[in-house]
């Protein structure tokens, strides 16, 4: 199997990058967190994107959407990567929308995902209730009520749910905190009674909340997929969204190292450019191979998704992992290279850092990946 790109996700990456240089280049994260800008995006500009057919990547077109597939879901994300573009991609289209995809109901999905593909509605998926990721610890509890359900308990990270209109709360209907079975997904409106949101400010500038729910009333027709059986639709939901920011990681990965090369070339000491120097073009060496296994094994996951294959899991962790220690040292290795100005908030090399620190830990570290793997192949 080739890993390179079509003609036509060749044209799509194109078309992408020049999109986002002109709309939301790094100032435009910069502007949103300067200006403590209440959402954190444009919401006019995700309507844009929604108009070239973003949101509804990879929805059929009965809701609206364009029908592709992951591996062009994850060239938007690379792109938006190399802009640290703070775009609902990730939350309301992989996260929430494909939760929806994988386990809501036909009613349920022709509810909501037209205005998903249309830039209208935003999603969230509230399952987060440690520091790390750890997608079965769940002590917030749906309990019988009524004809329906009582939902209790508080979520952090939950990302874009300071704007959501539809959450998916991960809500625990039997068993222990850390068991499998016993969760149950449940599609809420944001502005019910007995949910309370507070946005977070994340060391990335990007965009999150601590939610609360207490006694929230829900009918069982809000139950997302089976009762007891949300980890069967979180565990894809959960690969999918691993790889696609794998994406977004590689595309940190390889702006940083591009900008890194620039400053080496261009930057002069002892009558020289710095990048003549051996020990730095080693340095750069190294981390031009690693970005070069890592876009290998991001498409291959990414690709895994799209033909449904049984090793998704197996190529999504080997994916997370590499990629995770790929875009570490890529930005510790741009900011030391930059020298002194790579220190300053004015120098954006550090921002990439943030956003690198942040993706690596979200759904599941590099040492989280490479024990999956180990497991999955029975070590
Ligand atoms: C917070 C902070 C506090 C500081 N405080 C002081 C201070 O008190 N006193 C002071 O004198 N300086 C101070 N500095 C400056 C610091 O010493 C310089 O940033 C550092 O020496 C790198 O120099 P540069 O920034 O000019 O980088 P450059 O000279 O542009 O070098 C960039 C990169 O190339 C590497 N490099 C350069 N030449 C070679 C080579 N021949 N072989 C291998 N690698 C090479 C450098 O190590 C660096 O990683 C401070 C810097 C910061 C960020």
């Amino acid at each position: 199997m080739a890993l390179v790109l079509t003609e036509e996700q060749e044209l799509l990456k194109q078309s992408a990058s020049e999109f986002l240089n002109d709309k939301s280049p790094v100032t435009h994260l910069r502007e949103m967190r300067d200006t403590e800008d209440a959402v954190g995006f444009s919401r006019a500009l995700w309507r844009e994107m929604a108009e070239l057919g973003w949101p509804g990547i990879i929805f059929s077109e009965e809701y609206g959407g364009a029908e592709m597939g992951y591996a062009e879901l994850g060239i938007l994300l690379e792109e938006s990567g190399r802009r640290l573009s703070p775009y609902p991609l990730l939350s309301t289209v992989v996260l929430g929308g494909g939760a929806l995809m994988e386990g809501g109901s036909e009613e349920q999905r022709a509810k909501v995902l037209p205005g998903v593909c249309r830039g209208e509605t935003l999603l969230a998926l509230a399952f987060q209730e440690s520091g790390r990721f750890d997608p079965y610890f769940t002590e917030c509890t749906a309990s019988a009520s009524g004809s329906g359900y009582s939902i209790s308990g508080d979520k952090i990270f939950v990302l874009d749910g300071h704007v959501a209109d539809q959450l998916i709360v991960v809500a625990r209907t039997a068993g222990e905190v850390n068991d499998r079975d016993g969760l149950t997904l449940f599609l809420v409106a944001s502005d019910f009674e007995g949910v309370s949101i507070s946005r977070t400010v994340m060391v990335d500038s990007r965009n999150a909340a601590n939610i609360s729910f207490r006694n929230l009333q829900v009918e069982a027709a809000q139950v997302l997929g089976k009762v007891d059986a949300g980890a069967d639709i979180l565990d894809v939901v959960f690969d999918r969204a691993a790889a696609v920011l794998c994406a977004e990681m590689l595309g940190i990965s390889c702006e940083v190292f591009e900008r890194t090369i620039e400053h080496l070339k261009t930057r002069q000491q002892f009558g020289v450019p710095i990048g003549s120097f051996q020990g730095l073009k080693h340095r750069a060496a190294e981390m031009f191979c690693e970005i070069e296994l890592s876009k290998s094994v991001v498409l291959d996951a990414l690709r895994a998704i799209d033909e449904g294959r049984p090793d998704v899991s197996r190529v999504v962790s080997a994916a997370k992992a590499r990629v995770s220690d790929t875009v570490g040292l890529v930005t510790r290795e741009g900011i030391q290279m930059h020298g002194g100005i790579g220190m300053t908030d004015e120098e954006e090399v550090g921002l990439f850092l943030k956003r690198a620190k942040a993706a690596e830990l979200m759904f599941g570290d590099a040492s989280f990946h490479r024990n999956r793997f180990a497991s999955l192949l029975g070590f």
